[in-house]
């Protein structure tokens, strides 16, 4: 390891040459109170700024062990310090000083989830953080004065103000440590008491706008749960919580437009992370498993049984290993529901906002008018029963349009002026009284779930091509354009990272043409539990701090839509 000084005597020395000459600065320093990694160094001012660790012992960060002492309470401690990073930053870091990127010093962005991340790494021994540093030129001329007072300057006061317990709001980390804590244990008991998801009596559901996932800041109605749905729960540090619990089986959320039935349903979808504390839904947890369907015509397609709800196609079409490149609506969220029950799930959430008519209902004079035999789809309002009784997976769906589905569910809430009612009394009786006279399609068959094994060859990546993600929605695969707008819990630009080299990582290790999809997913989620999220990253030496842990179900869709994905279906045993 070198010192301080040598890193002082290399930028004078390389002061006022070409931008190359910065790569002697690579290299381990010793600062006194923590070790510098300058692990990769930028080729120009524009290019992805220079990859940076700082490592503290723990001695000199000085973290109470109970701080850190279980995963979901680290998680909390690591989230909380890649906060706190992110909000010295600015007061500390002048930024802006030269060509490009010059003067920057940053850590990834953070929206309101907690998730286990690569930005901030705390054990017994040590603090890492690791941060980027746009190394200051002047068009392509090395300005070491201005490199100085960032590495010698900004720095360490950063590492000072954000990663020393004893210069942090105690209070406030204990808050966030313990609440992630809280979390994790309020999704395990959910399970115990036989729900799918918790909603906690004040939450605040709705969000500031489309694109801004912050609270709403005025005239939020908070949640509270109607009588007959509400539990209690016992938290380590929350104490007593009380709120609604839905129960396991088949769950209606209905009422009139714009009176906050997406709003509900969204909270539910996003409970199957953990959140920040002030974000109105830190007490809204919903199984860890939980998958959103929609419909999203155009997706690919490649191999999916989707027989139990599609069925002889005009064109001859197979449904038992169905194909296209542009799938319609209906097919698009069959092919949907049965990759998610392919690779795992116990909750599917719904709304008809973002779902297929035709696939949620067929209605009983539509059922006269257009015979069986052809119509190829077996609506989803009866595969919804089968889909509990046969395979245990309950189901939450939106619907302000069919009353139909009164007869297929177990709970029905109503929300009137964003206030939750269990109406299932009243529609039960109302389904008594109003017969549909609609028939029920399927005949009762069984749901097959067909596992596909994915070849490995068609996903290959020959020569120099990369693997590149582009915000949350967009991974350049080699030549491919992956798109992911339409999987809707995928929160965070991180995870979208993460996935990308995950792909890789799993075809680099886990396809062979004979595991399924579902056990690749497994073997490489069991990997990154046991190593950590490092284990992912293509290149071995180089610390990403730009990962977050994506969840086996968004993994598995990322896959799927792969437009140059193979795969064989498992035969059937
Ligand atoms: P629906 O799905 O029933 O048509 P939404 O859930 O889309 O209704 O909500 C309609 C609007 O009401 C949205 O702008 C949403 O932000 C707002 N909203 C939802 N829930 C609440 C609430 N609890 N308090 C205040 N506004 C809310
Ligand atoms: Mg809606």
């Amino acid at each position: 390891m070198q010192s301080r000084m040598q890193l002082e005597s290399v930028l004078r020395r390389i002061d006022g040459r070409g931008y190359k000459a910065y790569k002697d600065i690579e290299g381990t320093y010793d600062f006194g109170n923590f070790i510098l990694h300058i692990d990769h160094v930028q080729g120009d001012p524009f290019a992805s700024p220079s990859r940076i660790r700082v490592v503290i012992p723990q001695k000199v960060a000085g973290f109470p062990q109970e701080l850190y002492s279980s995963k979901p309470r680290k998680k909390g401690l690591e989230d909380f310090l890649t906060r706190q990073i992110s909000k010295n930053i600015p007061k500390i870091v002048k930024g802006n000083r030269g060509t490009g990127k010059s003067g920057q010093i940053s850590i990834i962005s953070v929206g309101q989830e907690i998730l286990n991340r690569t930005s901030v790494l705390v054990s017994d021994v040590s603090v890492e953080a690791r941060l980027t540093m746009g190394l200051p030129a002047r068009g392509r001329t090395i300005l070491s004065g201005q490199a100085m007072e960032m590495l010698f300057g900004e720095l360490p006061r950063l590492v000072e103000q954000s990663l020393i317990y004893r210069n942090l709001d105690s209070d406030a980390l204990l808050k966030h440590v313990n609440l992630a804590e809280d979390q994790w244990v309020l999704r395990s008991k959910i399970k115990e008491m036989g729900l799918v998801a918790f909603v906690a009596n004040g939450s605040i559901l709705p969000r500031r706008s489309g694109v801004d996932d912050r609270p709403m800041e005025s005239g939020a109605v908070p949640f509270k749960s109607p009588p007959e749905l509400e539990v209690m729960v016992k938290l380590p540090h929350a104490g007593k919580v009380w709120g609604m619990g839905i129960p396991k089986g088949i769950t209606l959320i209905v009422g009139g437009g714009y009176h906050g039935k997406s709003t509900l349903l969204r909270a539910i979808e996003r409970g199957v992370y953990d959140h920040i504390p002030g974000d109105g839904r830190e007490l809204v947890v919903t199984v860890e498993d939980a998958v959103k369907i929609r419909a999203e015509d155009g997706r690919r397609v490649e191999k999916v049984d989707i027989s139990p709800f599609i069925n002889n196609l005009p064109n001859g079409e197979s449904t038992t290993s169905f194909s296209t490149e542009n799938a319609s609506g209906s097919t698009s969220q069959a092919a949907n529901i049965m990759e998610a029950l392919e690779i795992g799930t116990s909750l599917l959430l719904i709304d008809e906002d973002t779902s297929a008519t035709n696939f949620m209902i067929r209605d009983a004079r539509m059922q006269r008018l257009v015979h069986k035999d052809s119509e190829p789809i077996t609506p989803f309002i009866d595969r919804v029963e089968e889909l509990y009784e046969q395979l245990g997976v309950s189901t939450i769906i939106v619907v302000g349009g069919s009353g139909d589905y009164f007869d297929v569910a177990h709970r029905i809430i109503m929300m009137e002026n964003y206030v939750a009612k269990d109406v299932t009394a009243i529609a039960k009786a109302i389904a008594q009284e109003y017969r549909t006279d609609r028939k029920k399609e399927g005949g009762g068959q069984p749901i097959r779930i067909t596992q596909r094994i994915p070849i490995p060859h068609s996903l290959s990546l020959k020569g120099r091509k990369k693997i590149k993600s582009r915000g949350l929605d967009n991974i350049q695969y080699g030549h491919t354009n992956l798109v992911l707008d339409d999987v809707e819990q995928l929160v965070d630009v991180n995870q979208t990272r993460a996935i990308g080299d995950i792909i890789r990582y799993a075809m680099e290790n886990y396809m062979d043409g004979k595991t399924t999809l579902r056990e690749i997913i497994q073997k490489v989620c069991r990997d990154i539990d046991e190593k950590g999220l490092d284990v992912i990253s293509p290149f071995k030496g180089l610390y990403p701090g730009d990962y977050a842990q994506p969840r086996p179900q968004e993994i598995g869709a990322a896959i799927n839509r792969l437009r140059i994905l193979k795969v064989k279906q498992e035969s059937v045993k």
